[in-house]
């Protein structure tokens, strides 16, 4: 059990009133919120080691490159990676796909296909797109039903030898359906192929453990996790970040240059050119720390708890219905009321204090796919309560006798 109100105090925001009303908090699926020891990790590394890592002699630079290797190794123990240099840095989700799908650009060609699930965020699409145009290769989509899961028989059908890449995400962000990603990877690799897992919307909600899991990629951001802004996670297998080419060229990613020729440098320095974003990959760890000590056994437990609760008083509204009803969900509901555009009612609300997101989420495949313009996301995190819930619900309520 979470003793909740310790935990919020945690988190300075959510004391914070908006609109004249207590901040609820239901936009993390968009980024979660962060708590003091985070805030006060980040002004400690600008008070105390703020300098350049992995150049410097000075005392102020190996303390600074010491905290930040550190904080690489928590990453690896937390998503129980082999090898610490399999753990690469990014700027978030969206910068390690784009490094995949870049370095995918010297392997494959015409005829090789990759299969994308119909459930993904832009950041997953898109750069696979461009690929395809770089490269010759072709998009083939993993469907999904009506409740919005996909549709292993019909994902089974589409692997062949030709299927270089499979790219899923872990949980979906707009509708919050977990994907048996287990499955697929085995699947996938028993044809060849590689495979790529988006797990943004996984790692505020659960332990990955990329061994188990087997995946050649996973990609995910800090910020949704407690972390800072601009910070991510690429791990890929050893194997595969050898043999793909590096992304950016610059400092640090380099072992010599000559005008004639440059080789670079090893893992996981050969993907990370310039100077970082030092302070954040610092944080990130401080952020890993404090979901653990938290526990994701508890937090899940909390969040599945408020899922059910928030999925039972949300269907007492008269013609309100929820996008996503799969059988493993996180705490994501998406949903719309009859004859209401979602806008309007997250406008109402919001001047009730009570923060989603509207709109297609970065996923207007999905909005397509059930005929939609967007849904009202609420997204819960472990800070979240049921006292929250009932505040939203009697806002939605409040904004549809007003609306129609
Ligand atoms: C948020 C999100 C992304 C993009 O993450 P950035 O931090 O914006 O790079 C990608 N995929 C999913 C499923 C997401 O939820």
């Amino acid at each position: 059990m979470l003793d909740i109100q310790k935990i919020r105090a945690d988190f300075p925001i959510l004391s914070q009133k908006v609109n004249g009303k207590p901040l609820v908090y239901f936009d993390n699926g968009a980024t979660s919120q962060k708590p003091q020891i985070v805030i006060d990790a980040d002004a400690k590394y600008y008070q105390e080691i703020n300098a350049n890592i992995h150049r410097g002699v000075h005392t102020l630079s190996q303390l600074a490159t010491d905290a930040y290797e550190l904080s690489r190794g928590k990453v690896q123990q937390h998503i129980n990676a082999k090898f610490a240099h399999e753990v690469l840095f990014t700027s978030g989700t969206t910068h390690g796909i784009n490094l995949v799908t870049n370095g995918f650009a010297s392997i494959l060609k015409p005829g090789d296909e990759i299969l994308v699930s119909a459930l993904e965020h832009h950041s997953n699409i898109v750069p696979w797109q461009m690929l395809c145009e770089k490269t010759g290769a072709t998009l083939k989509v993993i469907p999904m039903n009506e409740e919005g899961e996909l549709i292993m028989e019909a994902y089974d059908a589409l692997l062949s030898e030709n299927t270089k890449v499979v790219t899923v995400n872990h949980i979906s962000n707009a509708l919050g359906t977990i994907n048996p990603i287990k499955y697929m990877i085995d699947k996938a690799h028993a044809v060849g192929a590689a495979v790529l897992i988006d797990g943004a919307q996984a790692v505020p909600h659960l332990k990955p453990d990329v061994q188990d899991l087997d995946c050649d990629f996973y990609a995910f951001s800090g910020h949704k996790m407690c972390g800072p802004t601009g910070t991510g996670i690429l791990y890929g297998k050893e194997a595969w970040l050898n043999k793909l080419p590096p992304y950016q060229g610059g400092g640090e990613m380099i072992k010599e240059v000559t005008f004639e020729k440059t080789t670079y440098a090893d893992l996981p320095h050969k993907f990370e050119a310039g100077t970082p974003n030092i302070a954040g990959g610092i944080v990130l760890g401080t952020a890993i720390d404090y979901m653990n000590e938290i526990g994701f056994e508890a937090i899940h437990a909390h969040e599945e708890e408020l899922l059910q609760y928030a999925t039972k008083r949300l269907l007492e509204i008269e013609g309100l219905k929820i996008y996503g009803t799969g059988k493993n969900k996180a705490s994501v509901i998406s949903f719309n009321i009859d004859g209401i555009h979602p806008y309007d009612i997250g406008s109402i609300i919001d001047k009730l204090g009570i923060a989603v997101r509207t709109g297609h989420h970065c996923a207007q495949p999905i909005m397509n796919f059930f005929c939609i313009p967007g849904t009202i996301r609420a997204s819960f995190s472990f800070y979240n309560t049921k006292e929250e819930i009932d505040s939203m619900v009697e806002a939605v309520k409040k904004a549809q006798t007003m609306l129609s």
